[in-house]
């Protein structure tokens, strides 16, 4: 590293982008940047490599996928370190976010050939003489755009989702972790070595932007909102279909019957893990006032035993520690109180924990993503009150709940789309069910059955299997025939007597 480099900030030097720990500024490695050219001849390489993949069946592909499985955990020491040197991202956080990666996997694997293979679907009574039959097939080539927060679970889902429906995968990992993205590219051509399956392509923005034109047939971004709608907008031009998990504001609801101390531990954990910097963070609390004193209390005790360098990593972006500071001190200037930490807990690369109270509704920092190990804690009536708040904001990714008697109810009327009932961000664990959000957040799912659906065209055949006996589509059908039909709709849909 020349003296140049500011620690964390990816260089481009001599064709190859170089990533450097946020904090000691320690080179995590060095990959060759591709230019438009390399894009689609990764690409062309990919739709070769996908019709060997995808006559490899279901069984043949899972095999692969379980291996691959198999390979994460028997390293996940070595990828929790390399997640560490590169983004900062304390060791034990990044093998918990392995063990998330590698759920949906095998999640992915054991159940693609249940939920996207071919079926039978029951006849209907007016087509009585055809037989349906349903697949999922997959698109071909899936483009993945990834951000540097969690750099390991985040691509996985859809790569894992992508390549057990059949697709090769051609992945562009964010320009702060391209390391990591390296490793699972690398990684999986141990498992796979006879056709590059699962590629990674390198560099800044523009290395996405000509992933989304290079002829991909689907493409899966996860990052920032404005990205993702530069992402729209590429992708636009050759109506390829797009999947966009972008950023969130979300919110955790303690309810009056909630078990504080618990709701306490885990909006500390929800809101500082991985520094912040998690687009299912929780960044703002409400909670109803019969609690809210005990439970401030509680959440400044817990956060407050936090210790920068340790638990809470560096900022693995450097600008987003100005965009901190901004919000910090827009809540401040705006009349919110810090009840820990405040201003000047930006001390570079590292953000001290920071609650606040009082914090207006239209302050940057109750409405803004501000991803760093910052919690605002509001005071509301009722759970009702804090449903309506917690909904007014234009992001809708997740959300958790604390309550017994209604939590659930509460967790269906949040604008999000997942919600943790008494715990936070663990809907992010479980293979089975899908991820993604709403509004400004995203659409489109990864994880589960429809993270599956996602990345595979659902096809459907009729088959004749005999003479119809109410020809409907044919100009051979004679006037008699067509009021037949009319009285077997009455019959079967009409008004009964
Ligand atoms: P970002 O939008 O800056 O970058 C994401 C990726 O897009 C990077 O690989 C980047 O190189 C690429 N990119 C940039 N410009 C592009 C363009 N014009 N065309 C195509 N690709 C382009 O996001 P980030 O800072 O890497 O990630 C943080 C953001 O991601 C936060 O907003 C966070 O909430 C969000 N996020 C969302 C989820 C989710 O599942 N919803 C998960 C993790 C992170």
């Amino acid at each position: 590293m020349t003296a140049t480099h500011v620690p964390g900030l990816p260089v481009i030097e001599d064709g190859h982008l170089i990533s450097t720990n946020p904090a000691s500024g320690a080179e995590a490695g060095r990959v060759p940047v591709a230019d438009e050219k390399a894009v689609i001849a990764a690409v062309e390489r990919a739709r070769e490599a996908a019709l060997w993949w995808q006559s490899l069946g279901w069984d043949g592909r899972k095999t692969r996928l379980l291996r691959w499985r198999t390979l994460l955990v028997e390293r996940i020491q070595e990828l929790a370190e390399l997640a560490e040197l590169e983004s900062g991202k304390p060791v034990n956080d990044g093998i918990i976010e392995v063990t998330a990666a590698v759920e949906h996997l095998d999640w992915a694997a054991k159940n693609a050939k249940r939920v996207l293979g071919p079926r039978r679907m029951r006849t209907r009574l007016l087509l009585a003489e055809h037989v349906g039959h349903l697949e999922y097939q997959p698109y071909g080539v899936v483009g993945v755009i990834g951000p540097w927060n969690y750099p390991i679970v985040t691509p996985i889902g859809p790569i894992s989702g992508a390549l057990a429906a059949g697709n090769a995968v051609v992945f562009k990992p964010s320009e702060y972790t391209p390391v990591v993205g390296q490793w699972l590219a690398d990684t999986f051509a141990e498992i796979v070595p006879e056709h590059p399956v699962l590629q990674a392509v390198h560099g800044l923005g523009d290395v996405g932007g000509a992933l989304c034109r290079s002829g991909v047939q689907k493409v899966s971004f996860t990052g920032s909102t404005a990205t993702g709608k530069k992402v729209m907008a590429a992708c636009a031009e050759n109506l390829v279909p797009v999947v966009i998990e972008a950023g969130g504001k979300d919110a955790l609801i303690v309810d009056a019957d909630a078990d504080v101390a618990a709701a306490a531990e885990a909006a500390v954990w929800g809101s500082m893990t991985n520094a912040g910097q998690t687009c299912i963070g929780i960044e703002r609390v409400y909670a109803v006032e019969s609690v809210y004193d005990k439970f401030v209390d509680a959440v400044v005790e817990k956060a407050g035993k936090l210790r920068t360098g340790q638990e809470i990593g560096p900022i693995t972006m450097p600008k987003q520690l100005d965009i901190i500071r901004d919000h910090i001190e827009d809540a401040l200037a705006k009349g919110g109180r810090a009840v820990l930490g405040g201003a000047g807990a930006v001390q570079a690369p590292y953000v001290s924990p920071t609650v606040l109270v009082d914090v207006p509704a239209h302050s940057s920092e109750m409405r803004e993503e501000t991803f760093g190990p910052t919690l605002t804690i509001t005071k509301v009536r009722d759970a009702d009150e804090a449903v309506q708040k917690a909904n007014d904001s234009p992001y809708g990714l997740g959300g958790a709940v604390f309550g017994k008697k209604d939590a659930i109810r509460i967790a269906r009327r949040l604008r999000s789309g997942m919600v943790a009932v008494n715990g936070t961000l663990t809907f992010v664990g479980m293979g089975n069910l899908p991820f993604g959000g709403v509004g400004e957040s995203g659409f489109g799912r990864i994880h589960g059955e429809d993270g599956l659906r996602e990345f595979a065209r659902a096809k459907a055949i009729t088959v004749r299997r005999a003479r119809s006996l109410l020809p409907a589509m044919t100009f051979e059908r004679t006037p008699a025939q067509v009021q037949q039909i009319v009285k077997a709709l009455r019959l079967l849909y009409g008004r009964k007597p």
